[in-house]
């Protein structure tokens, strides 16, 4: 239906919607999701997620809190994001 999500990653969840395969289990996991959770993980279709996806800012990242993010990162036992872990970090000083 012109959609950008590989329809394989997919499944019907009612006659009109679905949704990525994974996300309905009762521990939710995305089969796009890439990596270890907590440790070093990604999407692996970013350019390519739903819009659902599209629409969950990371918390801070913009300078606004997210509470669906928040609630995301507890589901795994991770503290929420500050704006300080989206702070630059500093460049050492040449001599
Ligand atoms: S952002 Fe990617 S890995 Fe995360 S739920 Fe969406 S499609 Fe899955």
């Amino acid at each position: 239906m012109g959609g950008t999500v590989p329809a394989e990653l997919t499944e019907q969840i009612d006659p009109h919607r679905l949704a990525m395969r994974g996300t309905q289990a009762r521990q939710p996991h995305c089969v796009a999701l890439q990596g270890v959770v907590g440790e070093s993980a990604h999407c692996g279709i970013y350019a390519q997620r739903p819009s659902v996806c599209r629409e969950v800012i990371p918390a801070w990242e913009s300078g606004a809190p997210s509470a669906q993010c928040d609630k995301a990162r507890a589901a795994y036992g991770l503290a929420p994001l500050t704006p300080e872990d989206w702070a630059e970090p500093l460049q050492p000083q040449s001599a």
